[in-house]
């Protein structure tokens, strides 16, 4: 089937990302010969089991855990679940949860249908956020109480980028006992991070974010953590997550595991170059244009850019006549006609959050894409600021 993706420019890596070829290549065995189950008494399926060892430590080395802190699972949403429903049970006593008003909805919803999902109330602080996304700590100190079971809190926002103090918001909530949770899906690969020297005690990641198939997730749980399955069936991945292994896309998961570590470098050099080439390219050549998030705390990958005046979903509509793919706020957003709740809790005012788009970038993005896209937007928001009520030459 012809998708067009020799054809476009794709910048919304933060939404998903392409596969690499290695991790194609690593994958391919296990959708075709080596069918077998690593679960099999058998040498046919049995020897797949050393594979996705090998998976779960290339996983592990990424990120400096044991392989044995590593639970594979079907998604990112499925790990940041667990973790907080398992923290929930381990202390049934304990009802307050403290999050953020930023979170991915996989953390977000969960924590609004607590109550049903457990039988129990819950008390949630979800801490707000500064105008530039990032978070007071003093008021997080605030929030934490004997009552506290689990504090969840994303590493990187998958809107804006910006990147939170979690390792050390964990230290804080381990002086107080309390577990700590954080969605790192946006971070692996990304930045570095090392549980050696930390004291999070529950990470999720996921593989379609880091150039792995979709489908496939970890959970990391700390050596010593008390937990509670969500999955509960086989004996697979120590009884800590029942289900036959998803083994091509764990393996996929980890070979892409190895490629990140690889190009961590690059990410953080090429890639954060190209990404600040097109912040600065666009907040130059565009009238009233701003950047959602904190100038540096920030992966190196994304930006957030509101164009006043302007819809999102039509420059995006504009820019897919180009084939340049991009976001206004978060996918899972998108479809509502409120503007995005990252966006909001930051305070962006309502003229500007709806004309919001998220730029994301990968390793497989070049200059010359970088320049097109620069070259096409002035051209895109000048035309459409020419057709909205509130826009008069320029002046709002
Ligand atoms: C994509 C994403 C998720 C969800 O991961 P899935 O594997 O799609 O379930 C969770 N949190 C963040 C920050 C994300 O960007």
């Amino acid at each position: 089937m012809d998708c067009g993706s020799d054809k476009v420019i794709y910048m919304d890596n933060n939404a998903t990302t392409k596969i690499a070829p290695e991790v194609v290549d690593a994958m391919m065995p296990f959708l075709t010969d080596c069918y077998g189950n690593p679960s099999s008494m058998h040498t046919f399926g049995g020897q797949v089991g050393r594979y996705i060892e090998e998976a779960r430590q290339s996983v592990a080395d990424l990120i400096g855990a044991e392989p044995e802190e590593i639970v594979f699972t079907s998604c990112g949403t499925e790990s940041d679940s667990t973790a907080i429903l398992s923290a929930l049970q381990t202390f049934p006593d304990k009802r307050h949860v403290v999050t953020t008003r930023v979170e991915h909805p996989a953390v977000k919803n969960l924590c609004e249908n607590l109550d049903n999902l457990t039988g129990h109330k819950h008390r949630i602080t979800r801490l707000p956020v500064e105008s530039d996304g990032t978070l007071d700590l003093k008021r997080y100190e605030e929030a934490l109480s004997d009552d506290t079971a689990i504090v969840s809190v994303m590493w990187a926002n998958n809107e804006t980028g910006v990147i939170f103090p979690v390792e050390e918001m964990a230290a804080m909530a381990r002086e107080r006992g309390i577990l700590f949770h954080t969605d790192a899906v946006q971070a692996v690969g990304k930045i570095p991070i090392n549980m050696t020297t930390n004291a999070v005690d529950f990470l999720s990641l996921s593989g379609h974010k880091l150039h792995a198939p979709k489908g496939v997730g970890v959970l990391y749980i700390r050596k010593g953590t008390p937990f509670i399955p969500f999955l509960n069936g086989g004996h697979q991945e120590r009884g800590r997550r029942g289900g036959t292994e998803n083994v091509a896309s764990i393996i996929g998961l980890g070979r892409a595991c190895s490629l990140a570590a690889e190009k961590m470098d690059e990410e953080n050099t090429r890639v954060r170059a190209l990404r600040d080439k097109l912040e600065k390219g666009l907040l130059s050549s565009i009238p009233k244009s701003l950047l959602n998030g904190h100038p540096t705390l920030r992966l190196p990958n994304t930006t957030n850019i509101s164009f006043e005046f302007v819809e999102g979903e039509a420059i995006l509509l504009h820019m897919n006549r180009y084939n340049i793919c991009a976001s206004s706020g978060s996918a899972c957003t998108s479809g509502s006609l409120e503007p995005s709740h990252v966006l909001r809790a930051m305070g962006v005012p309502f003229t500007a959050a709806h004309g919001s788009i998220r730029f994301s970038l990968s390793i497989y993005n070049t200059e010359e894409e970088v320049d097109f896209v620069l070259d096409k937007m002035p051209g895109i928001i000048e035309n459409l600021r020419q057709m909205s009520p509130f826009w008069n030459n320029g002046e709002a």
